[in-house]
Parts: structure tokens; sequence; C-alpha cells
């Protein structure tokens, strides 16, 4: 194979060197790939995180060897930067799916991996034909991409922003290996370095995919992080239930949502009785279990609508939107007695006292939380595991 260097003119009379071009295109994946390298170096939580830094290190070496193909041997510059840049992408693809959700699996990557090293090495060694094999790589190129942008854009899947751009990125790729598969149908190519704009255009495709999908990844990647912040912040630790701060903002939106329609509310204090001996006795890691297993058994009985939290130590306090009074006692002693029957509360005869409060109009969370307190103490001064309706 002839090492020419190919001089690409600009419209603005602007000579564009492939070697240059290639020059760049390796030092930009390189720092594409230790941008993540870095960013990921702790080990991220991110699902999906751990492939793409395996695909973007694989990909910038796989996009050195192709773009110094002139300078290597083929089985290195053609078969070896073929394989990993089809193992750099699987990885990619696979970590997209983990980031939606699903399982980051490599099997069909690792098919296509198998297959252009039997294309790569089979028109290059066996039958050698650069445009046959020029047509096969780009077809199963386009496969690659395509299956990136179906695991983005497929129906059903609601993604942000820079998901849909990820996947449009998959999808213009796919359109540009069928194209640069049908142009090298046509194009019978002497020289694959002297045919200018199609080799060019290969290595540039490598490029764009990995450096703006690079720019993707860490764009996705500070999205999840400062979601994950205001997951965390807005969660109790221990139940995984809302805590009273995040209580209290939902809690807000509903009351005003209520006085508008005129709809019933009511709040439910709930304070689990003589926990101290429970912790006393079995110990504070038996405690927190207690404590769990309530907000399990809330959860598990309250309606779809209710929002419930953990106010502190061991109380809890329970929002029932469209609940009349009537209907939030019976919501409460539904739960009062499911905890009471809950195998890790009958342990130790773990019970929970109930103080309802019901919504007057345009009463705010504060007052409702005083009444319900007020009748929380009202129940725990009748004798516990009871619920009692404030006045
Ligand atoms: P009462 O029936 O009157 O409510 O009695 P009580 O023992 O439940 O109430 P008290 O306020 O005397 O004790 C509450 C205990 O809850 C004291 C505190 O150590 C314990 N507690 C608070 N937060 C946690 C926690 O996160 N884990 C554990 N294990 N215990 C906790
Ligand atoms: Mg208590
Ligand atoms: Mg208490």
């Amino acid at each position: 194979m002839a090492h020419s260097n190919t001089v690409v003119a600009t419209r603005s009379g602007m000579m564009l060197d492939s070697r240059t071009v290639f020059f760049l295109v390796a030092v930009s994946a390189v720092l594409a790939s230790a941008a993540l390298a870095l960013v990921n170096r702790r080990g991220l939580p991110v699902p999906g995180v751990r492939l793409w830094t395996v695909g973007n290190a694989i990909g910038a070496v796989g996009l050195m060897l192709s773009v110094a193909r002139a300078a290597l041997p083929e089985l290195f510059g053609i078969v070896l930067a073929n394989i990993l840049l089809v193992l750099a992408m699987s990885c990619q693809i696979a970590g997209c799916r983990q980031f939606v959700g699903r399982p980051g699996r490599l099997g069909f990557g690792l098919v296509l991996t198998a297959a252009i090293a039997v294309e790569a090495a089979w028109f290059t060694f066996v039958q050698p034909s650069i445009a046959t094999r020029v047509v096969a790589i780009s077809l199963l190129f386009a496969l690659l991409s395509g299956a990136g942008a179906w695991a983005l854009l497929r129906p059903g899947l609601k993604p942000a922003l820079p998901l849909r751009c990820y996947g449009g990125l998959y999808l213009v790729l796919a359109l540009f290996f069928v194209v640069r598969a049908g142009m090298a149908w046509d194009v019978v190519l002497p020289d694959y370095f002297a045919s200018g704009p199609i080799a060019l255009s290969a290595h540039l495709a490598g490029f764009v995919q990995l450096v703006l999908g690079t720019f993707l990844q860490l764009v996705l990647i500070a999205e999840w992080l400062v979601a994950d912040i205001a997951r965390q912040a807005s969660l109790d630790p221990l139940t995984g239930l809302l805590n009273r701060r995040a209580f209290a903002a939902i809690a807000g939106k509903l009351l005003a949502a209520a006085t508008r329609s005129g709809r019933p509310v009511a709040l439910l204090m709930l304070d689990l009785d003589h926990f101290k001996r429970a912790n006393d006795s079995r110990g504070h890691a038996f405690g927190d279990q207690l404590l769990c297993r309530f907000a399990r058994v809330a959860e598990r009985e309250l309606r779809a609508g209710d929002v419930i939290c953990r106010h502190g130590g061991e109380e809890f306090a329970a929002l029932l939107p469209d609940a009349d009074p009537d209907q939030a006692l019976l919501v409460a002693d539904r739960l009062r007695r499911a905890f009471a029957a809950d195998p890790c509360s009958a342990e130790v005869r773990a019970t929970v006292s109930v103080g309802i409060a019901a919504c007057d109009l345009g009463d705010g969370l504060d007052g409702l939380l005083r009444r319900a307190d007020r009748a929380l103490y009202r129940a725990k001064n009748e004798g516990r595991d009871r619920c009692v309706l404030g006045g």
C-alpha cells in the first residue's frame, strides 16, 4: 500500500493535510478518553460509566492505530484497529443501555467484534480487496451504530435531551456508514490512502463518535450526579422515606391544591410505642430494622397519592389527599394493625399510636401538625396502640 499524504483543499483555499488531521484526531481521542478516566478515577456510582471509561480508552487506542495505519503492518493498522473500534463502540453502547436502566450486556458487541476480525483479516490477507473490505466493515459499523441509536431512541423510552443527542449521533453515524459502503462499492479504490475524502471521513467519523460521545457522557454524568444529590437531600438515609424538609415542600403544594379545590386532606402523626424499650432490650441495630420495617409496612398500606416522611426519631407523618376524617381513621387503623401483625414487630410486640388531624379550609402544615400531635398525645395517654382523631 502506498503511504501518500492526502491534501484536501477547502473552499477558503486552506489546505487540510491528512497527516495533520490524523495527528489531531489521535490527540483528541486520547484527551477525550483521559477526561472520562479522570472524572471516573474514584469510581462514580453512575450506571454505565465504567463501560464508557473502558470503551473510550479502547476507542482511543483503536483510533490511534487506525490513523497511523500507513506506518504500521496491516495486522495492526487495519485488523486490530477495527477490532478495537468495534469493541469500544460496543462498550459505549452497553454503557448507554446501563445508563437508561437496562442490562449492559456485551454479547451482541462481542459477536460483531468477532465478525469484524474475520472480515478485516479475510479481505486483507486471504482475498485482498480494499473496496470489499471497506463495504463489509462500513456495513458492520452501520449495524452497530444502528444498535446504539435503537438503545437510546427506542419507543417507550423518554430520554432526556443529552441522551436523545447521543441516540441522534448514532443514527447519523449509521447513515454515514451506509453511504460510505455505497461509495466504496461504486468507486474501486486503487489506494485507500490516496482516496482522500473517503479515507479521511472514516477517521473523522471515529473521531466525532469518540469526542462528541465523551462530551455527551460528561453531560449525562453531571446531570445524574446533580439529580442524585437532590434525591439524597430529600430522603432519610435509614428508611429511604422522604425527610421532613422534602415532606414539607410536597405537603405545602398538596395543601394549597386542596384549598383551591375544596377537597378534604388529613394528616397522620405516627409514633412507635415504647420504642426505647425495643432499643434497650434488642439493641440499636434491631431498633433501626424496626424503623425500616415500619416504613415498608406504611408504604404498602398507604394509597398511591399519599405522602409519608420520617419526621424524626421514631416519628412519622403522612398526608392523605382526598381523605375525609372517616377515611383517614380507616387508613390509620389499617396501618396500625398491619404493623402489629408484621413478624419483625411481633417479635417485640411493637405497636404504633396515631394522631389524626383533618384539614380545615386554609389550614397550613404547621397547624395540622400541631393538631395531629395533640391527638397523638391523647392516643399515648389512652393506652397506646390506637388511632385518635383530633377535634
Ligand atoms: P412512647 O411510647 O411514649 O413514644 O415511648 P418511646 O420509647 O417510643 O419514646 P421515647 O421518646 O422515650 O424514645 C424514643 C427513642 O427512639 C429514643 C431514641 O434513642 C430512639 N431513636 C431515635 N432515633 C433512632 C434511630 O434512628 N434508630 C434507633 N435505633 N433508635 C432511635
Ligand atoms: Mg415513641
Ligand atoms: Mg416519639
